[in-house]
């Protein structure tokens, strides 16, 4: 073919959308290239490459498969289940331990609080930040990531969970539920930096090549509370809803509406994650122990029914049930951890559940 017949030719190809369509042909989109197995080696929030090839990612795609997509390539770390048994050695000076347990997905405890932080590439997203971390948080963080802090999530409205989230700069994104944010412009407090970006129901949060889901499942412990779910890493963070391995703090974790707490267990089961950040304990949580933990709250449910059904009227009747439930409780569960520390409040919440709500 003569070259003046290809030049004529051009505009035809290009009305019949030839072009693109061998362009697909050459170029194929990132869903193609994980679905035929390939590896994604560059990852940013407009383009996605394989091996050999690019594709952008047409702005129109649902954000939800661009976070799919995003985060294909990371995980937990196999580690990360030990210290679901024993947790980390603290070193003393520091008074904190810092451990990737997934990529880019660090947990930081002090053997007693807990929270984690994830790099992102284009900055850290940290997730709470207890009281008693102080600047020990920075600290961790700058232990193992030059990158600065560029977004905080409040997992709930409580200061020894949150009572450091002023130490970050000034043009951190600070983001919660309403509720939280509500809370927090009544108590005008510096150190819990009013959030910005707020949701109802759910939002999800992404960064460079992290994403993070986060959803109100209702009010299991105070009010804001929130799940934070890694997709990529299937680590979850719901605080104060249970002690992974040990028995509750006092009321159920000072629980406002008992109905709420027993059920988000169920709700937070149904998701599909391996290791969940409790807020508190040495360790991190599995799926077991939160299952361990509802079994437990519905066995004190049915120790307040059974002292409402065994118990005489008398001056101080709650008290009576309270510790005729905590009587049973404590020989149920003689070997798990702090069960003598507050076995008569826990009943007194559950007697009250039982008796009026
Ligand atoms: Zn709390």
């Amino acid at each position: 073919m003569k070259s003046w017949s290809i030049i004529m030719l051009i505009p035809l190809v290009l009305s019949l959308g030839i072009l693109p369509s061998l362009q697909s042909e050459i170029t194929p989109n990132a869903e193609a290239l994980i679905s035929q197995g390939k590896a994604l080696t560059e990852i940013n929030s407009k383009k996605v490459c394989g091996d050999m090839l690019c594709s952008e990612i047409s702005d129109n795609k649902k954000e939800i498969k661009n976070s799919e997509i995003i985060t294909a390539k990371k995980g937990l770390f196999p580690s990360a289940m030990d210290y679901a048994v024993t947790g980390p050695e603290i070193d003393p000076e520091k008074g904190y331990a810092v451990i990737e347990i997934g990529d880019g997905l660090y947990w930081i405890t002090d053997g007693n609080y807990q929270m984690m932080f994830l790099t992102t590439g284009e900055g850290v997203i940290v997730v709470d930040a207890p009281m008693g971390l102080g600047d020990k948080i920075q600290q961790a963080i700058s232990d193992v990531t030059s990158e600065k802090v560029t977004h905080l999530i409040y997992t709930h409205i409580h200061k020894d969970h949150v009572g450091s989230a002023g130490i970050f700069p000034k043009d951190t994104t600070y983001v919660s539920h309403i509720d939280t944010a509500d809370h927090l412009a009544m108590k005008n407090d510096s150190q819990r930096p009013v959030p910005t970006v707020t949701f109802d129901d759910k939002y999800i949060l992404m960064v460079g090549d992290q994403v993070l889901e986060l959803s109100y499942i209702g009010p299991f412990h105070s009010k804001g509370d929130i799940v934070i779910y890694s997709p990529a890493h299937k680590v979850i963070m719901a605080v104060d809803l249970f002690h992974p391995k040990a028995a509750p703090f006092q009321y159920f974790g000072i629980a406002r509406d008992m109905g709420e707490h027993i059920a988000a267990h169920d709700k937070i089961l149904a998701m599909d994650w391996d290791i969940i950040i409790s807020g508190h304990e040495p360790i991190l949580g599995t799926p077991e122990h939160l299952k361990f933990n509802k079994e437990f709250t519905l066995q004190v449910l049915d120790n307040a029914i059974i002292a409402m059904q065994t118990t005489q009227p008398s001056a101080d009747y709650f008290g009576d049930l309270a510790d005729k439930c905590a009587e049973l409780t404590v020989e149920q569960y003689p070997d798990l951890k702090d069960i003598k520390v507050s076995p008569v409040e826990n009943c007194v919440s559950m007697v009250f559940y039982a008796m009026i709500d």
